[in-house]
């Protein structure tokens, strides 16, 4: 018999998101609009210790593209974009007909790296003309670094719209990530830390665009009996049912964000005596990650030539889903043609890093399964392992 599939991250429920939904059922709110929905709001906003004024949306791509909209990108604009991240952080570039300009990753968070970052920016100003906005992420919930990429945005007064769709729970000297940007983005799709089944939110600074994002959200209608539209609108608000969810979750956000911090120490335990084979952490104390997927790097030249692919179709034999990291935007076909600004930072990351199981809702035989595949691998003693 074959073993039941170990996920990258999937769903997993507190408890109480049940009885959310069953009050919009009894209360007939069964709309993008509701009760839940600004319950849910008010759970962000105090999560975030109300740094913010939250929007909740039907996707974290559509947060991006609204915060973009927001930060006033218009066609023909350059918008700076962290190239090592998934096609969600730059494709709403793309939708407003926007020119992507790529950035490398630096090593120690693997987010934007803020030396090609002003490179690329003073290479612009002298080319074309200075960026419109920086979109800068927190990959697998390690914090990009804070300080230093808003240093440069400030320098040459460029907002930052802060894709935290990866890192809620994350911080940085004890500030939230979704705080940071100017405008600050997450997503509840349903491999995330939590889930609305699918969803996200806009982090704004202000009332005034918070009431924008859900203007525009909401088909842009103008103050009027009738239909009046004098703005291109969308349709992008989270449902009552959605919000109901993500009630239930917001309860067990922290639960969730100690779970996955005690896989990732099982990664660590179950790697440390390997050589050629990192798993990935933040630099110091001032980064908490919530460690959405623990990750890791496999030098072949210490491992007597085992590769991530070796590791990865192993664990697929076992039923066990891993994954390469991210492949960097400007490889992408539909990017290729945008300027890049690096040095192969993100690209031999992407070459020899794993995503492992890391869903809070793994269990302990699970666990035992995942360090049974890598003792094989590794031929290394197996031993028991504690989570
Ligand atoms: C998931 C994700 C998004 C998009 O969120 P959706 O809710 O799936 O639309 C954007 N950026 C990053 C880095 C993500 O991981």
């Amino acid at each position: 018999m074959e073993s039941s599939k170990i996920w990258l991250s999937s769903p997993h429920m507190g408890g109480s998101e049940q009885k959310f939904i069953k009050e919009a059922f009894d209360t007939n709110w069964v709309a993008p609009l509701g009760p839940n929905v600004n319950g849910l709001e008010n759970d962000i906003d105090r999560y975030l210790l109300n740094q913010s004024h939250v929007s909740v949306l039907n996707s974290g791509t559509a947060a991006i593209h609204l915060g973009l909209i927001l930060l006033g990108i218009k066609p023909d604009d350059e918008v700076i974009c962290q190239s090592f991240t998934f096609a969600a952080s730059a494709n709403p570039i793309l939708y407003l007909r926007a020119i992507p300009v790529f950035i490398d990753s630096e090593l120690d968070t693997w987010n934007l790296c803020p030396i090609a970052l002003e490179e690329a920016i003073v290479d612009r100003i002298e080319k074309r003309k200075t960026p419109k906005a920086i979109i800068a992420v927190h990959l697998y919930g390690v914090p990009y670094q804070i300080e230093a990429v808003r240093a440069v945005a400030n320098k040459y007064s460029i907002p930052i719209l802060e894709d935290s769709a990866e890192a809620l729970g994350s911080s940085y000297k004890g500030q939230k990530c979704g705080t940071f940007g100017d405008i600050g983005v997450l997503s509840f799709n349903g491999n995330k830390i939590i889930t609305t089944s699918g969803g996200g939110a806009l982090v704004s600074k202000t009332k005034g665009q918070k009431d924008k994002a859900v203007f525009l959200a909401t088909q842009s209608r103008d103050f009027a009996p009738h239909y009046e539209h004098s703005e291109i609108g969308y349709n992008y608000r989270m449902s009552n049912i959605c919000a109901g969810i993500g009630r239930g979750q917001m309860e067990v956000l922290d639960s969730r964000v100690a779970l996955r911090r005690k896989i990732h120490k099982f990664y660590i335990t179950l790697f440390k005596e390997i050589p050629g084979v990192t798993v990935f952490s933040v630099p110091n104390e001032d980064y908490f990650a919530n460690y959405w997927l623990s990750t890791i790097i496999i030098d072949p030249l210490k491992t007597n030539g085992i590769t991530r692919e070796t590791l990865r179709l192993t664990f697929e034999e076992d039923n066990i889903e891993s994954r390469p990291l991210w492949k960097p935007m400007h490889l992408q076909v539909i990017f290729q043609s945008y300027p890049y600004y690096g040095n192969k930072i993100a690209e031999t990351l992407f070459e020899n890093g794993l995503c492992l199981p890391s869903g809070s809702n793994l269990s302990e035989q699970e666990c035992e399964r995942i360090a049974a595949v890598v003792s094989k691998v590794f031929k290394v003693e197996l031993f028991k392992v504690v989570v």
